[in-house]
């Protein structure tokens, strides 16, 4: 469920309609609920209730500081996977000892700039990696907290370029080599083993792959306590996925997941880490944009937008679906037709959707891509000059612009020509 709905005629985000955030803002844009954003971190929070336990939101799924304030009020962590991003966090108040730190390359300055501001613990993804922390530490006079992720070897049936848990998958070390490296890790000088972290994709709609990656998780819980290791935490990655049609098969729910997580892994006495960021941001965030342009073509109808797959990338990317719907509602029983769905970028690529089933659609009409608040604005760029496109959050019958429109004076002039020239 999220806070985007039509009320009298026209689509609302909370109690504001879109419409009016267009007249004020302009196309195309990007606008969150912050109802929505709450809510789902609380179904987390409370699917994991009577565990010891924190939901560290994933940022790169939507990192607007609004977004981190709002969730980090509610008292949600952080897991962060570039230097960029855990100084966005703290900017955003968010705590040190609440921002974990992920990514397979992490560079020693990233790892200083983290031991020197302070972190909850760094989930390391290669032996050596764990001798640049070791050895930033030392430098410092600190001890970094690890956990190591592990790569279970579980295939997540997500798309190819989401799927993060199989051996030929760049993440973590191999499960079977896990004692050997925890050895490794106990051996190295300002290190301090706090955990095992997992992470196995993202868009999972089965909670199978999962439980799979989990129990494996409990047995080498078991192994490394045994081999002298105190394991305490258990950072089990985010991934869940979410409804990206109305019409399709519900994935699983936080609740149900919270509930495997309790069956597969309660028993060890560890507080759980968790890093949803798509569920949390997905269904919270439309992207707003208007039509340029119907173009008749030989046999289809092209509905051209303002926004474009530099400011949406996931259909060119991933082939993902997004609902596309208009923001006056169409009438019961109104005529449908088919359209091509694109953005005026010099590419085919720049094509949301297909023969896509729309009343009928003229210039300046507003039209909302639903489920676009994770990975929307956070991978847009400025290809063909685009400017990024503004970030605005609603909450109740507030709205505020949390990241303006550059001028394209800013874009212009961060070119430099060299002198020689
Ligand atoms: C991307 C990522 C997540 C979040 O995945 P979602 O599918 O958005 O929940 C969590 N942890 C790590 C390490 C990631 O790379």
């Amino acid at each position: 469920m999220d806070h985007f709905l039509y009320r009298d005629g026209a689509l609302f985000a909370e109690d504001v309609p879109v419409a009016e955030i267009a007249a004020k803002v302009g196309t195309p844009c990007y606008i969150y609920s912050a109802a929505t954003l709450l809510r789902h971190y609380k179904l987390f929070d409370d699917a994991l209730d009577g565990m010891d336990h924190l939901v560290c939101y994933a940022m790169k799924a939507a990192s607007n500081q609004a977004i981190l304030k709002l969730l980090g009020d509610a008292g949600a962590g952080m897991d962060v996977v570039s230097g960029g991003e855990y100084r966005r966090a703290k900017a955003a108040g968010v705590s040190a000892d609440r921002i974990v730190f992920s990514g397979v390359g992490k560079t020693a300055e990233e790892i200083h700039t983290a031991l020197t501001g302070g972190i909850r613990q760094f989930n390391v993804e290669s032996e050596p990696e764990m001798h640049v922390i070791s050895r930033v530490a030392q430098s410092l006079d600190v001890v970094a907290p690890i956990t190591i992720r592990v790569n279970p070897d579980v295939d997540a049936k997500t798309h190819a370029k989401i799927a993060t848990g199989k051996s030929e998958n760049k993440f973590g070390i191999p499960i079977s080599r896990a004692k050997e490296v925890y050895a490794l890790a106990a051996s190295l000088p300002n290190l301090k083993i706090v955990g095992i972290d997992v992470h196995i994709g993202s868009q999972l709609t089965d909670l199978e792959p999962f439980r799979l990656a989990y129990q494996k998780v409990a047995e080498l819980t078991n192994d490394l306590r045994a081999d002298g290791h105190e394991i305490t935490r258990l950072d089990l990655g985010g991934g869940l996925g979410i409804p990206y049609t109305r019409s399709n098969e519900a994935p699983p729910l936080p609740t149900e997941y919270g509930a495997m997580v309790k069956e597969t892994l309660g028993h060890l006495g560890c507080e759980i880490e968790i890093e949803p960021g798509r569920l949390i941001a997905g269904n919270a965030g439309i992207m707003l944009t208007k039509v340029i342009y119907v173009k008749e073509g030989e046999d289809r109808k092209f509905l051209i937008l303002d926004g474009a797959m530099n400011d949406l990338i996931r259909p060119a990317m991933y082939e993902a679906h997004h609902d596309i719907v208009p923001v006056v509602e169409p009438a019961a029983g109104v005529e449908q037709m088919p359209y091509d769905i694109v953005g005026p970028v010099c590419e085919s690529g720049d094509t949301f959707a297909k023969g896509r089933d729309l009343p009928e659609m003229a210039a300046d009409d507003l039209v909302a891509f639903r489920s676009a608040g994770a990975y929307g604005a956070v991978m847009a760029s400025e290809y063909n000059t685009r400017p990024l496109i503004p970030e605005v959050l609603v909450q109740g019958d507030q709205f505020a612009v949390v990241r303006p429109r550059p001028t394209f004076d800013e874009i212009v002039n961060r070119d430099t020509i060299p002198e020689w020239l």
